[in-house]
């Protein structure tokens, strides 16, 4: 058994649908479970219609509507998908007039709402399998053992998932079916549809694969897989054949945005792989996520960086020889429910970073009764993710790289998941930095 997700951009017309059976039908016979995202854009376009209707009162599904009658004629998929996907359009322009009428949008309506962009994309890519005689059949999440808290637009699955998941699906494979399963949705325990965070469906996929002990979870997307920097910086960037989980999580995290970060941790636990593809470019041989990589070919895997970040230095001599002071710090932070991203401390002063959407001016004037305060904005997290167990190479390397470019490192951390260096350069120098490095570690 395998796992096979399709993004939006893989679905997001007849044109990639029709490419999509293209590519699951040489591998029936490893017998898939798809899992689909929403259309295109579908899921920003169910919400622009909701902030419409609750602005102006305006109720409109047409781009909606056009795009999946489009493309059930383009597939020639006939009555029987329309008699399938009316009634949800008719619905989904039901809870819009509602959302109109009574102004506002809760998280849960939120969730209800962007349901349908799954719901839909199932029911027309099953429809044109069958078409193909591919006995495909779309599923929704919760019937396929989806069941989660009732945490709306972030919800967490809840542990008895794992065997409803292989309760439901796996009779369904071993009858010869296909199952085609909505992604980014669930249910909570009340029936409430919940989401599972923007991009969640990648983290459905995982989550099948892991349950039903599937030999690999493909993630198709619209790259050739993990990048070793992000192509619009990187004009060399080139995908990487292997990471490890950890890395990959830290590479989803700062900044290569191409898998959900919390995609990896199902299949930490099972080891199951994870191999994501180019639906576009499906002869590129995509990046292999792994527990352990079979070789390395250099100390650095990639590259990443993330602006707008502000560095906070807290200075204090009272920290000297002091027992609590950094807890007297974080509880400042987390009293004002700002979150840090990195953290370098030394006997008398604290550097840290936050994303620049806070504001500081409280916390500031709080961590002022007890220290130095200093807070640039305008800065760029650069990570490289690889092998630490070569820092000091990295380091000596990253930081001739800055010195050749005359650029200043303002703090550095070595995370301690142990695949990653982070540092700090001002924002304007992100793109000089990066490219530079990736040069020197790369081309
Ligand atoms: N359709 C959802 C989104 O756009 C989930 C996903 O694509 O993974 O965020
Ligand atoms: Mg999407």
């Amino acid at each position: 058994m395998i796992v096979m997700k399709f993004g939006g951009s893989s679905v997001a017309d007849a044109e990639r649908i029709r490419q999509v059976s293209e590519i699951v039908k040489p591998q029936l016979t490893r017998k898939p479970i798809l899992v689909l995202s929403a259309m295109g854009d579908t899921t920003d376009h169910l919400l622009e219609a909701a902030g419409e209707a609750l602005k102006t009162g305006a109720v409109s599904i047409r781009k909606i509507e056009e795009l999946h009658r489009r493309t059930a004629r383009e597939l020639s998929l006939g009555q029987a998908v329309l008699d399938e996907i009316e009634p949800l359009l008719g619905e989904l322009q039901s809870l819009l007039t509602g959302i109109s009428l009574i102004k506002e949008l809760t998280g849960r309506t939120k969730d209800y709402l962007v349901s349908f962009g799954e719901r839909l994309s199932t029911r027309i890519a099953a429809a044109y399998l069958r078409s193909l005689k591919i006995e495909a059949r779309a599923v929704d999440a919760w019937d396929a053992g989806f069941l989660s808290d009732s945490n709306f637009t972030a919800a967490e699955l809840l542990p008895e998932s794992g065997n409803l998941i292989v309760q439901n699906l796996r009779p369904l494979v071993e009858s010869g079916l296909t199952p085609v399963v909505t992604g980014f949705i669930a249910r909570d325990a009340n029936g409430n549809i919940t989401t599972l965070g923007r991009g969640g469906s990648d983290l459905s996929a995982t989550v099948i694969a892991a349950a039903c002990g599937a030999e690999e979870a493909q993630v198709w997307k619209d790259v050739d897989g993990i990048l070793t920097a992000d192509p619009r910086l990187v004009k060399n960037a080139r995908p990487v054949e292997q990471v490890t989980y950890e890395e990959a999580a830290e590479l989803a995290y700062f900044g290569a945005q191409v898998l959900h970060p919390r995609a990896m941790q199902p299949c930490i636990k099972t080891g199951t792989p994870v191999l994501v593809k180019n639906s576009y470019n499906i002869n590129a041989p995509g990046t292999r996520i792994v527990a352990k990589l079979d070789k390395r070919s250099g100390p650095v895997q990639a590259i990443t960086s993330r602006k707008n970040v502000t560095l906070v230095d807290i200075v204090s001599t009272r920290m000297l020889g002091q027992a609590g002071f950094l807890e007297k710090v974080f509880s400042s932070f987390a009293q004002y429910g700002v979150s840090v991203d990195m953290v370098a401390t030394s006997e008398v002063s604290i550097s840290l970073t936050l994303d620049a959407a806070h504001d500081l001016e409280a916390l500031k004037k709080d961590l002022s009764r007890i220290a130095g305060v200093d807070i640039k904005a305008g800065k760029a997290i650069v990570t490289i993710v690889g092998d630490v167990g070569r820092s000091s190479e990295i380091l000596r390397r990253a930081f001739g790289v800055c010195a050749d470019l005359d650029v200043q490192v303002e703090m550095v951390s070595q995370g301690a998941s142990k695949v990653n260096i982070s540092f700090i350069v001002d924002d304007t120098q992100t793109e000089k930095v990066v490219a530079a490095l990736h040069r020197h570690y790369f081309e």
